[in-house]
C-alpha cells in the first residue's frame, strides 16, 4: 500500500487531495499532466483568470519533446512549432559559423519554437477542467505530520503534499521561509515579435557585434522574435526602438510597422536554499532561476516536474524528496552556468573584445567537431539528468 498516497477510499476521507500544486504556468501543468496519468487525486490552482498574455518562452529542446512525449502530447507540439535545425551565427565580420542540431544524438534533432501560450493552452486543455482552477490565487499554506493546508479564494483545501510551481516570486517559497539567493546581471534587453519577412526560413540566427547582440528566432504563424541587447534596462521600448537597433547592427530592416508586441528584460539567476520543507516541495522557478538567453529556464521545470511526479508516486515520496534535491539543483546549476557564460560570451561590446570572439566562434566553437558537440550543448543534451532515464534508478532507487 502506498504510505503517502494511500488507496482512493482511505485518501478520501484523510485530505481533499493527494498533490495540489500552486500555479499553472508551463511547470505546474506538466507536473499535473504527469501526477494525472499516475491516477493522482490532483488540483492545480492558478491566480491567473485569463489566458496568458505575453509569451516569454519559445525553445522548447529534445529532452522536453521526450517528457511530452510521455504524455502523448509530443507529436502536437511538434505540428504546431517550428523546427529549428540551424542557428547561423554572425560576428561583427559577418557569418561566422552555424550551430546545427540536425546530426545530434536524439530522435528529435532540432530545438522547437512554439511561444508560450501555446505549450500552456496545450497543457491546460491535457490537464482538464476537472484539475485545474483558474482566478485562484494561495494565500497561505499550512502543514502538520501527515498534511497540508491551502488557503486559497477564501477557503481551505488539505493535500497530502503542495507543490509550488508559482514561479520567480513565489508565494509558497516565502510561505515556508525558504530564501532564494541570487544576482541581477548587469546586461539587459528588449524583445518584439514581428511579422517575419527576414527570409530566414526555419533558422534562428544570432548577431554579436561590437555595439550588443541581437538574436533572432522564427516562431509559427509567420512570425520572428527579435531580440537586442540594451544599454540600460528598458521599460516600455517605445515604437521603432527595437527595428532601430536591429537596423544599426546588423543592417537589416525589421520594419516597426510589422511589430506585434514588445516588453523587456534583465537576467537574473536564483537558486532557493531548499528544495522542500517536510512536505511542501518546489519546483521549476520556484526553485531556481537561470537568464533567459539560451532558453532553458522552462525546460529545465519540465525535468524538475519529471522527477518530481515519479517521486510523488512512490510509496516513500517522503524520504525521496532529498534526491529529488540533489539531483534537480545539480541539473539546474549546471544550466544556470551555461546561460551565464554564453551570455557573457555574446554580450561583451568593443572593438577587440568583439575580434577575439569573431576568431573564437570562426576557428574553434563553429568548426568540426567542437561545433558538432555545441549542438548537443544546446540542445540540453549535455545537462545532466535531463530526463528521469539519466537518473541512476530513475531517482527512484535506493
Ligand atoms: C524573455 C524570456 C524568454 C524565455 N525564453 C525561454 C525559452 O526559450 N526556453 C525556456 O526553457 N525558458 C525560457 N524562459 C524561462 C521561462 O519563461 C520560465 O523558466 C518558465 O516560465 C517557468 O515556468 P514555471 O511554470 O516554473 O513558472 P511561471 O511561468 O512563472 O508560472 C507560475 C504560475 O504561477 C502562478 N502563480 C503565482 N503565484 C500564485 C499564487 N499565489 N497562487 C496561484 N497561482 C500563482 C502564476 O500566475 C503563473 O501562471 C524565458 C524567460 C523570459 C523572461
Amino acid at each position: 500500500m502506498n504510505e503517502n498516497l494511500p488507496s482512493a477510499d482511505s485518501r478520501k476521507s484523510a485530505t481533499d487531495y493527494d498533490v495540489i500544486i500552486v500555479g499553472g504556468g508551463p511547470v505546474g501543468l506538466v507536473l499535473g499532466c504527469l501526477l494525472k496519468q499516475q491516477g493522482v487525486r490532483l488540483r492545480v490552482l492558478e491566480r491567473r483568470a485569463e489566458a496568458l498574455g505575453h509569451s516569454a518562452a519559445i525553445g522548447i529542446t529534445p529532452p522536453s519533446l521526450q517528457i511530452l512525449g510521455k504524455l502523448g502530447l509530443a507529436e502536437e507540439f511538434i505540428e504546431k512549432g517550428v523546427r529549428v535545425r540551424d542557428c547561423v551565427v554572425h560576428g561583427q565580420s559577418g557569418r561566422v559559423g552555424c550551430v546545427s542540431f540536425r546530426e545530434i544524438p536524439h530522435v528529435h534533432r532540432f530545438i522547437l519554437a512554439l511561444p508560450q501560450v501555446s505549450t500552456v493552452g496545450i497543457l491546460q486543455r491535457e490537464l482538464g477542467s476537472e484539475f485545474f482552477e483558474a482566478g485562484c490565487e494561495v494565500s497561505e499554506v499550512w502543514q502538520g505530520a501527515d498534511h497540508c493546508r491551502v488557503r486559497a479564494g477564501g477557503r481551505e483545501l488539505t493535500a497530502r503534499f503542495v507543490v509550488g510551481c508559482d514561479g520567480i516570486r513565489s508565494r509558497v517559497r516565502e510561505l515556508i521561509g525558504v530564501g532564494a539567493p541570487g544576482h541581477v546581471y548587469d546586461c539587459h534587453f528588449a524583445m518584439g515579435d514581428f511579422l517575419d519577412r527576414s527570409g530566414f526560413g526555419d533558422e534562428a540566427r544570432l548577431f554579436f557585434t561590437e555595439t550588443g547582440a541581437v538574436e533572432s528566432f522564427p516562431l509559427p504563424g509567420g512570425r520572428r522574435r527579435w531580440i537586442v541587447q540594451t544599454d540600460a534596462p528598458v521599460e516600455h521600448p517605445s515604437a521603432g526602438f527595437i527595428s532601430e537597433l536591429i537596423r544599426e547592427r546588423t543592417g537589416l530592416e525589421v520594419s516597426a510597422a510589422d511589430q506585434l508586441n514588445e516588453s523587456a528584460f534583465t537576467p537574473r539567476r536564483w537558486d532557493s536554499e531548499r528544495y522542500s520543507e517536510g512536505r511542501v516541495i518546489l519546483c521549476g522557478d520556484a526553485a531556481h532561476g537561470m537568464s533567459p538567453i539560451g532558453g532553458q529556464g522552462m525546460n529545465t521545470g519540465f525535468a524538475d516536474a519529471e522527477f518530481l511526479a515519479a517521486v510523488l508516486g512512490q510509496d516513500d515520496a517522503l524520504a525521496r524528496l532529498p534526491a529529488y534535491e540533489s539531483y534537480r539543483r545539480k541539473a539546474a546549476r549546471v544550466a544556470t552556468r551555461r546561460a551565464e557564460w554564453g551570455m557573457g560570451f555574446g554580450t561583451w561590446r568593443g572593438r577587440v573584445r568583439c575580434l577575439v570572439r569573431d576568431a573564437v566562434l570562426k576557428h574553434v566553437l563553429c568548426r568540426g567537431p567542437v561545433s558538432r558537440r555545441l549542438g548537443s550543448f544546446y540542445a540540453m543534451l549535455t545537462i545532466p539528468y535531463n530526463t528521469l532515464e539519466r537518473v541512476p534508478g530513475r531517482g527512484l532507487g535506493s
